[in-house]
């Protein structure tokens, strides 16, 4: 496995292995790596003739009064985590190698990037948008992998892919869970024993929700939320930013009971901010 730090070393790898015919699997990370990332890792192991994994922090998907200064790291237990698989190459570049001074040219998704978590993350998208890009340029992928995890950040790149002509396969992997439900994140490290035990209401309110989507008691989905919303706050460390139902393709609100949808919702335990959705079918 190489380790890859520079923009030109990375696109050096990569178009070796295109001369040779092999096939790029991306899996973009901003690591701090958990059972999430891996399933996305081994399932570009199984489809790609060589397995490409990014790790950075993107300051241009954090707001200014966001974690970015304290995001998780641990590059070393990354690395060892890393090196059992059989991937060719981690590209883990500094801010000012993506960045560098000057640096003005930024993607901006229109209305999709303004909606749930968009409303309280206003540039949040575009700064994904614009570092995805950029590591699709370096990296040159045939396939890229996503989490469901982030529904609203697939359906992002996705359309992103789609407009600009990129020509890569996006591929969405299912949410990996903790045994108990909660989703795995890397900002779970923040929980505190008693906030950890608080943040399984997310996955029990989605669950909630779905069975509700599906009981054919329901007609509009404004009720379903208001239930899921007082399950929510009958944990004391709870606060809901959203709940959201809405269309799996281009997340338009749902009113009538419809399905397939997604059912989406940030809220934060004590201070940390977690996010979980549940497709319904
Ligand atoms: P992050 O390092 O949080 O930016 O995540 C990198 C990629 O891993 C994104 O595509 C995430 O959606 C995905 N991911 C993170 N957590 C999970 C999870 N629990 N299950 C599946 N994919 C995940």
């Amino acid at each position: 496995m190489q380790i890859i730090t520079t923009i030109k070393e990375m696109q050096a790898f990569s178009k070796k292995l295109k001369s040779e015919g092999k096939s790029i699997g991306f899996v973009p990370t901003m690591g701090a790596l958990h059972e999430g990332h891996f399933s996305l890792v081994n399932s570009s192991i199984n489809e790609n003739d060589v397995t490409v994994v990014s790790i950075f922090v993107n300051p241009a998907q954090f707001g200014p009064n966001e974690d970015f200064n304290k995001y998780p790291k641990d590059h070393k237990g990354d690395m060892e985590k890393i090196s059992s698989l059989n991937i060719g190459a981690v590209f883990l570049p500094e801010v000012v190698e993506i960045y560098p001074k000057g640096f003005s040219t930024f993607l901006y998704v229109g209305g999709i990037g303004g909606i749930l978590c968009g409303v309280s993350r206003r540039d949040h998208f575009n700064g994904v948008a614009t570092v995805v890009t950029k590591l699709f340029n370096i990296v040159m992928p045939d396939r890229a992998y996503f989490g469901q995890k982030d529904y609203q950040q697939t359906v992002v790149i996705k359309k992103l892919v789609r407009e600009l002509g990129f020509g890569i396969d996006i591929v969405v992997c299912p949410i990996v869970r903790e045994e108990d439900g909660l989703a795995m994140s890397s900002r779970n490290t923040y929980l505190s024993d008693e906030e950890r035990k608080a943040a399984l209401i997310l996955h029990k309110a989605l669950e909630y929700g779905k069975m509700l989507m599906l009981s054919g008691r329901e007609e509009n989905t404004t009720s379903i939320k208001l239930k899921m919303e007082t399950l929510i706050k009958s944990d004391p460390l709870a606060a809901i930013e959203y709940i959201e139902i809405v269309g799996t393709e281009y997340l338009e609100k749902i009113d009538e009971v419809t399905t397939p949808s997604v059912i989406c919702l940030a809220v934060k335990i004590g201070s940390t901010r977690l996010i979980d959705n549940i497709v319904v079918k």
